[in-house]
């Protein structure tokens, strides 16, 4: 176990982990390999996946309102406002299915969304018991997302080199088509890195002084990178 979790933490938690019932944040860069290992714990531990950003994606499919707001921002690899994204995670985590355990996937990302989960945490009397911080060298993030490819079904990730479909342009779960995300191009990339070191990284040292950061080391195999965080959250599979 990381050094970054207490021992009160652990205590405090082992009966949840006896039955697989987690809220996990996962964390880390742009590219870092959140949705990826998000998809590989929800087929072991039937956790709901809640990715904002595929959230803001769908709204903008479906040209909601909310939608045209987010997309001003997102194409341009900025944040989008905290009371819009804050608003969205308060509905999503108040759902049926988040009461199993949830992931978040790129939430929160500033330090007031953090401040702002715990506050929903305390009214809808829900814990997080780990924050996993996948870490990954900046220089390795722009060749992980100009070769990203996206499943325009499920969102499902994949790479022209490091994580390939079994079928050309097709996702392996759902048959879907691929595509190329809108801000995976360099411009927008260099804003989202930037924000990230600005804004997001930060928020690490929150979690740590909470005793709930586990840190990974992303830059291995896909496979490697899971079983390192399975090893760290001590769940039998
Ligand atoms: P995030 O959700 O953190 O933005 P993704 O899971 O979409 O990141 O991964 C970004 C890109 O890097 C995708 O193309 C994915 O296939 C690839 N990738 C994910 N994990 C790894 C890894 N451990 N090694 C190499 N490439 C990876
Ligand atoms: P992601 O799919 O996590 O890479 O997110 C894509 C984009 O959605 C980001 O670059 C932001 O513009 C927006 N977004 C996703 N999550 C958040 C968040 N927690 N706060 C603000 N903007 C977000």
């Amino acid at each position: 176990m990381s050094q970054s979790v207490t021992i009160e933490h652990l205590i405090s938690t082992s009966k949840r982990r006896d039955t697989s019932y987690m809220n996990i944040i996962l964390f880390g860069a742009p590219g870092a390999g959140k949705g990826t290992q998000a998809v590989e714990l929800v087929k072991n531990y039937h956790l709901t996946h809640i990715s904002t950003g595929e959230m803001f994606r769908n709204a903008i499919a479906n040209q909601t309102a909310m939608g045209k707001v987010a997309n001003s921002y997102i194409t341009k690899g900025e944040l989008v406002p905290d009371e819009v994204t804050v608003g969205l995670v308060k509905e999503r985590l108040a759902q049926e299915d988040c009461k199993n355990g949830f992931i978040l996937d790129g939430f929160p990302r500033t330090l007031h969304q953090a401040r702002c989960l715990d506050k929903l945490c305390l009214e809808l009397n829900i814990q997080l018991d780990f924050v996993i911080d996948i870490e990954v060298p900046m220089n390795a993030l722009m060749e992980r997302l100009s070769g990203r490819r996206v499943c325009k079904v499920c969102g499902a990730s994949y790479h022209i080199l490091f994580n390939q479909p079994k079928v050309a342009g097709e996702c392996d779960i759902c048959h879907g088509p691929l595509y190329t995300r809108k801000d995976d191009n360099k411009e927008s990339v260099a804003v989202r890195l930037n924000t990230y070191q600005e804004q997001t990284k930060p928020l690490i040292e929150y979690y740590k002084n909470k005793g709930i950061l586990l840190e990974i080391n992303g830059q291995q195999e896909i496979n490697d990178v899971f079983q390192d965080i399975v090893n760290k959250i001590g769940v039998n599979l």
